[in-house]
């Protein structure tokens, strides 16, 4: 009866009669070699053995007479230099590495004299690793786990992990792993090396008795009181087989074990327990290097927080000055003299005058045109006086309409105000409170405006655009005449009429000016042009910095991927456990990406929350920062630290699921 035979869950598995059963385990002149500087070390010489299920057999011979080269081969962790290996019949050289790997976790366990158990693990959870690889239903493997320590006597240290464990007790769970998966064939690599006699006469003691259910066990030992368990004996020396005896009334070849077959969790359940393992393993990495993972971490959470709150100002921004620009009214055009914004050559220049205002004014495709012109002035009431100075704007009486502004209270200047040069003005709430800062009505009250004493007609109400700055209204006249005892213009603003076409209306008023004046001494412009203007430049603007924000990213990235191969190469030994046990490489690539992708994405969560408690806190500094989020620069944002975490850690991943067992394993 073997030991799994008595659970419900197995069931019994009819092998097909065949004419000849082929031999467990076949070797055909099977030959290693390993480069040593300029030389080869030939550690195996054309060994050819067979090995029939149920044997026990014990591989004799000196330190360094191939024993552990050869059950490395048997064992599918190494590969023959020359010769051929086949189990049950199958050419091992034909198959690829996750088909061996297939082969390890569902016929072989293995033995090894320093255990190798995963130290983060518990005995139970070592015992569970190749089940989960086997893709083992989960109820059923840790029952299953359980009867096998229960079986070994480790009842009560099933939640223990290796370092609270003797030396026997870890042999004995690494016994427990090896049969979890049925264990067929028992490769045992000096199981009794580490131990005290008592301890390793109690675990030959086991296999004895796990070869007398029908499993193969195969012992490595240099200890002959050992190899006089096995009921065969083959001694190496130098890589040769130079004996191979029987114990005297053993039959050759044991009775056949048959096979079992385990409840398996196919496709996709499988492959979520193996993810959901994946995923345990990299938190528990993650969890043993605390601060190593923060500090990690702390590269993607910057460039994250960097980006998102980028975009978020200048979105913010944009958006702020679009909406000043808009309550401009969209169907204006300023003319101005000079050749652009910035023509230093302009102030020089003294042909654009009322009469051109005058001309645009009377052109079909023209409601109203304005000229205007600003100075700069003192403001005093009485014996107060702004410590600023304002800007006096000479205006005409459709300026009002045409830049959309509201009153407070009064009235905005007429036409007759304009004709009679007459001495009025309106001013704005910001000069309003600087004069008359006990709050009396100021309508009626005369002001100095520079040298000129006005009275104040009407209270304009905030346009929100350039608020901080004190503006008065005056008719041009006065302004031309009083003020400044000049004719022309700075700007003359047209509002186009509602039916007529911008782009006819602009090419209309060029025509016209290049006619009166001789020659293109003005420029316009429209609101719709500074609003693309301003559009571009926060664009340009928000993709450089963002475009420093993301360099910040790739280097954040680079260190992931820095601490992913650092990770990689203090777990070599885990991952050659791994392999020996039968995980697969896309299992091995999988845990360790997951890692990766794990801290970038937490990271990218905090740089996110990062971001935006600073667009809270922003605001109640007073600043006159907007931070304005976007989901989509937020998904964006996390997008990116997944992709960051895939890309930087796919190499450290592939390199560690590209790792050979066998060298993985020696590793300390
Ligand atoms: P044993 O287990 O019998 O002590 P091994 O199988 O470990 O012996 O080694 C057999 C021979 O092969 C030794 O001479 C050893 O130095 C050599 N050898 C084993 N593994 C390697 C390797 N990876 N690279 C180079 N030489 C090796
Ligand atoms: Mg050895």
């Amino acid at each position: 009866m073997t030991p799994a035979a008595d659970s419900s869950t197995y069931e019994r598995f009819e092998r097909p009669a065949k004419p000849v059963t082929p031999p467990l385990i076949e070797l055909k002149k099977v030959r290693r070699e390993f480069p040593a500087g300029d030389e080869v070390v030939v550690a195996l010489k054309d060994v050819s053995l067979t090995i029939e299920k149920g044997e026990m057999v014990a591989i004799v011979g000196s330190s360094g007479s191939g024993k552990s080269t050869l059950m490395n081969i048997l064992g599918c962790l190494d590969r023959a230099t020359r010769g051929t290996y086949r189990v049950l019949g199958r050419d091992t050289r034909e198959m690829a590495p996750d088909d061996l790997a297939a082969l390890r976790r569902e016929h072989f366990g293995f033995i090894f004299q320093r255990y190798h158990l995963l130290p983060d693990l518990t005995a139970a959870g070592n015992v569970e690793t190749p089940a989960i690889y086997l893709g083992r239903d989960p109820a059923e493997r840790k029952a299953e786990a359980k009867r096998l320590l229960e079986r070994l006597g480790l009842k009560d240290r099933a939640g223990h992990t290796p370092n609270q464990l003797s030396g026997g007790q870890q042999q004995r769970v690494s016994i427990a792993r090896a049969l979890i998966n049925g264990g067929d064939v028992i490769l045992a690599d000096e199981p009794t090396g580490a131990l005290d006699t008592t301890t390793g006469e109690e675990v030959m003691r086991i296999l004895r008795q796990l070869n007398a259910e029908g499993r193969t066990i195969i012992i490595v030992t240099h200890d002959m009181k050992v190899a006089e368990h096995a009921d065969r004996i083959i001694e190496l020396s130098d890589g040769a087989i130079i004996a191979d005896r029987r114990k005297p009334g053993t039959a050759e070849i044991a009775a056949d074990v048959a096979p079992k077959s385990v409840k398996m969790r196919q496709g996709a359940a499988s492959w979520r327990d193996r993810f959901n393992e994946a995923f345990r393993m990299a938190v528990r990495a993650m969890r043993a290097h605390k601060l190593r993972t923060f500090l990690t971490m702390l590269g993607i959470i910057i460039g994250i927080a960097a980006v998102v709150s980028v975009v978020a100002l200048g979105e913010g921004s944009r958006k702020q000055v679009l909406e000043n620009i808009s309550a401009l009214g969209t169907n204006t055009i300023d003319v101005r003299p000079g050749s652009g914004f910035g023509d230093r050559r302009s102030s020089a220049i003294r042909t654009l005058t009322v009469a051109d205002a005058e001309a645009i004014a009377a052109q079909s495709y023209v409601d109203s045109a304005t000229p205007t012109v600003t100075t700069s002035v003192t403001l005093r009431r009485g014996n107060v006086s702004a410590s600023a100075s304002a800007t006096a704007n000479g205006v005409g009486d459709q300026y009002f309409r045409v830049r959309g502004m509201k009153l407070e209270s009064g009235a905005f200047l007429g036409a007759e105000s304009i004709n009679n040069i007459s001495q009025e003005i309106v001013i704005d709430p910001n000069t309003r409170s600087t004069l008359f800062p006990d709050g009396e009505d100021p309508l009626g009250q005369v002001i100095l405006v520079g040298q000129m004493p006005a009275t104040v007609v009407g209270v304009a109400s905030s346009t929100g655009f350039g608020s901080e700055n004190l503006n008065v209204y005056a008719p041009y006249t006065s302004v031309l005449r009083r003020l400044l005892g000049q004719d022309y213009l700075r700007s003359i603003t047209v509002r186009v009429a509602d039916n007529a076409s911008m782009d006819a209306a602009q090419a209309g008023i060029t025509a016209l000016l290049k006619t009166r004046h001789g020659t293109e001494d003005f420029y316009l412009n429209n609101t719709d042009e500074i609003r693309q203007s301003i559009e571009q430049t926060t664009g340009t603007l928000t993709l450089l910095i963002a475009s420093i924000a993301v360099i910040s990213l790739i280097v954040g990235g680079i260190g992931v991927m820095n601490i992913m191969l650092v990770s990689v190469t203090e777990r070599v030994k885990e991952i050659g456990v791994r392999m020996a046990v039968g995980a697969r490489q896309g299992d091995i690539m999988q845990q360790f990406l997951i890692e990766a992708v794990l801290v970038c994405m937490i990271g990218g969560a905090l740089g996110v929350s990062l971001a935006l408690s600073l667009g809270f806190i922003f605001p109640l500094f007073g600043s006159g920062f907007v931070l304005d989020f976007s989901v989509a620069s937020i998904v964006l944002a996390f997008t990116c630290s997944t992709l960051i975490g895939v890309a930087f850690g796919f190499l450290p991943a592939r390199s560690a699921s590209k790792l050979d067992p066998i060298e993985a394993l020696a590793r300390e």
